[in-house]
């Protein structure tokens, strides 16, 4: 599955997925809602304020084009690594290093066919951290986690250490640890 920024600029193929990947998760946390309002994209959070995610293993992820365009933002010094694009401001994928898990938002899945989106991906597997939900979010979300959402993403990280899906990536340069492009760190 290929996924890109709005312009286009910015495009990467996300190898053996759905496969790999737990499914679409929905987190309504204060940190999701702040990333998005500092980028000025609250257009992308949903009614009750979520962010939609469907994690990849980074070592699946190959960068196709633009990549100078990636720019990295941390909500604190010991904050995910999120990284977007300064071409259209275009929030790509959340991470941390040495983590199997890079979490892409809803927004980088090709819209040209949201059809074959959802029949590929399916429905959202589970929603996490309701307490900070505008409003009601739907039915069944949990305060904080849930055995449901335990679930959904134990076994992909489980996976992912065991088959070493954490490197490389493409947001790390090969230590692993040092981010592509130097972190903007909001709240010092
Ligand atoms: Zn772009
Ligand atoms: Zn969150």
């Amino acid at each position: 599955m290929d996924i890109r920024c709005e312009c286009g600029q910015f495009r990467a193929r996300l190898r053996s997925f759905p496969g790999n990947s737990p499914g679409r998760l929905v987190c309504y946390c204060d940190d999701c809602q702040a990333y998005l309002h500092h980028l000025g994209r609250d257009d992308l959070l949903d009614t009750n304020g979520g962010t939609e995610v469907i994690p990849a293993y980074p070592a699946d992820v190959d960068i196709l084009s633009g990549r100078d365009q990636l720019k990295c933002t941390r909500l604190s010094p010991r904050g995910t690594f999120r990284f977007s694009t300064t071409c259209c401001n275009t929030p790509i994928a959340n991470t941390r290093p040495d983590m199997p898990w890079a979490g892409f938002l809803r927004c980088v899945f090709a819209a040209e066919e949201p059809d074959r989106f959802e029949r590929l991906v399916g429905p959202v597997r589970s929603r996490i951290m309701g307490r900070y939900a505008n409003g009601t979010p739907p039915a069944g979300t949990p305060d904080k986690f849930n055995l449901k959402a335990m679930l959904s993403v134990m076994p992909f990280l489980v996976k992912g250490k065991l088959m070493k899906k954490a490197r490389p990536s493409p947001f790390f340069a090969a230590d692993g640890v040092t981010p592509v492009v130097k972190p903007e760190v909001l709240g010092q």
